[in-house]
């Protein structure tokens, strides 16, 4: 176990990863110091929380490496070219995340993990996850990037069995010594670049998740990329590599036959070649890639040692969280579906890929991202386009090269009310049996706090609609 008594420890950011990192490692007898880029009236208030216990806080000052620090614990979102990294090393002080500390505290005798990552669809197939692990009747949660902080998961009261672990490619930058059970990591397309500053990199910091598993590396057969990260883990010996497919299933993979969920990699030896697990229709909702979403989360449960009707019990029993595919209202025939949370254009080509006829509703923060492949690849699904949100003129650029038969209405709008006029023009593009999809293939932030304010305004609307 890491002896933190009496070592100089620099928490990098307050909020939801510092604080409670910054109190941790005081009770440890660490000598901690917080510095924070923010000085406004929230992080007052959390620095007045921690100083009363005897913490040294710095507001507005989160570039300097306080002198003597042993070791810095940062917030995830912290950039790894900050001033304050490069001195780090510079002077060969290591830096963890929220991740490695819970790792390093008591990450292995906690719980085994499951870890997931991916550039989209991790919360989803970690909340199947842990619906099916509960099916099977083991204690556990579901943590990390989402519900349960780590930290509270392996430092408090509850005893898990098992630990669902959703991992961002930032937590990952940041956890060198992780090594889980098992983990999958369901797909890789250009995202936060900017952050990792390369492919490779971004890539590369996903790969981490493997990195000394023990039973079982998940990945997509249909994305090779995954595959290739496989190939270069060092994992533990006797450790698998298992694919998952939406087609037939090779050996030693998971897929779907005949509408039929079915694994091929843990099969026992009975001379059964497959083991059916559930149906097509037991996922929620049944589109291509959240049956992706579930067959990874069946072949991590698997690769624990779950039997087959657990997954199904624990798939039919899963609810998908707020603004993923969230189907709002039909009105005159046209359905409204919120997918607010498709942020990039890897999960909005999946969202469009769900419908046949679709008015799509688009637009906000681009995060430097191109619109050619998946307006080219969604087109002929697209009976119009509604744009909104600051970088809309890529979307419409796109559209006029990839589509340009298909009829765009550009609102030129970023106040939180276009989203009602947005909706209204859908409607009137929309024709009976299309779906009105919002999957802006963009952040939120231009016009919103976050994605889920973004599709509350769109449900909103909708209500207005109807009513
Ligand atoms: P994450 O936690 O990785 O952001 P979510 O499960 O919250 O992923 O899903 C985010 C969005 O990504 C969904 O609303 C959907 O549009 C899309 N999505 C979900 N699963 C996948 C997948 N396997 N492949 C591509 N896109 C997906």
């Amino acid at each position: 176990l890491f002896d933190f008594q009496g070592k100089r420890v620099t928490v990098a950011g307050l909020g939801v990863s510092g604080v409670p990192a910054a109190k941790v490692l005081h009770a440890r007898g660490a000598i901690v110091t917080v510095v924070n880029d923010g000085d406004d009236a929230r992080a007052r208030e959390q620095a007045a929380e921690l100083e009363a216990l005897g913490i040294t806080v710095r507001l507005g000052d989160g570039a300097a490496l306080p002198e003597g620090t042993e070791l810095i614990v940062t917030a995830p979102g912290w950039k790894p070219d900050k001033p304050l990294f490069l001195a780090a090393e510079k002077a060969g002080v290591p830096v963890w995340g929220d991740v490695e500390l819970a790792w390093r505290l008591r990450g292995p005798e906690a719980a085994p993990w499951l870890a997931v990552t991916g550039t989209n669809g991790k919360t989803t197939t970690v909340q199947m996850l842990a619906s099916i692990l509960k099916a099977a009747g083991l204690r556990t949660a579901a943590v990390g990037n989402i519900g349960v902080s780590l930290l509270d998961a392996v430092l408090g009261e509850e005893h898990y069995d098992v630990l669902a672990v959703e991992l961002s490619s930032y937590q990952l930058h940041w956890a060198p010594s992780l090594r889980a059970h098992s983990a999958a990591v369901l797909n890789l397309a250009p995202d936060h670049l900017d952050w990792h500053g390369s492919m490779e990199a971004y890539a590369r910091d996903k790969g981490r998740i493997y990195g000394g598993n023990r039973v079982a590396c998940v990945y997509n057969v249909e994305d090779k990329a995954t595959e290739d990260l496989v190939r270069e883990a060092d994992v533990e010996e006797g450790c698998r590599a298992i694919g998952f497919t939406l087609g037939t299933p090779a050996p030693s993979q998971l897929g779907v036959v005949d509408g039929i969920l079915v694994d091929r990699a843990f099969v026992g030896n009975r001379q059964k070649n497959a083991q059916e697990l559930a149906e097509v229709s037991d996922v929620n909702p049944p589109a291509p890639h959240n049956i992706a979403n579930a067959l990874a989360a069946a072949a991590l449960a698997r690769a624990f040692g779950v039997p087959a009707q657990a997954v199904r019990d624990g798939l039919r029993s899963f609810r998908p969280d707020a603004h993923r595919i969230a189907h709002v209202a039909d009105i005159d025939s046209v359905a409204y579906v919120d997918d607010s949370k498709a942020t990039n254009t890897h999960a909005a080509e999946a969202s469009l890929a769900s419908y046949e006829s679709i008015v799509w509703i688009a637009g906000g923060l681009a995060k430097g991202a191109s619109f050619d492949e998946l307006v080219a690849k969604s087109a002929k699904r697209l009976r119009g386009a509604v744009l909104l949100g600051a970088d809309r003129a890529l979307i419409r650029d796109a559209l006029a090269r990839h589509a340009p038969e298909v009829p765009v209405v550009d609102l030129d709008r970023t106040d939180t009310e276009a989203m009602l006029q947005a909706v209204r023009e859908a409607k009137r593009l929309a024709q009976p049996g299309d779906t009105v999809l919002l999957a802006p293939a963009c952040a939120s932030m231009d016009m919103f706090t976050n994605y889920n304010q973004r599709g509350d305004a769109f449900a909103a609307a909708v209500r207005e609609l109807e009513a």
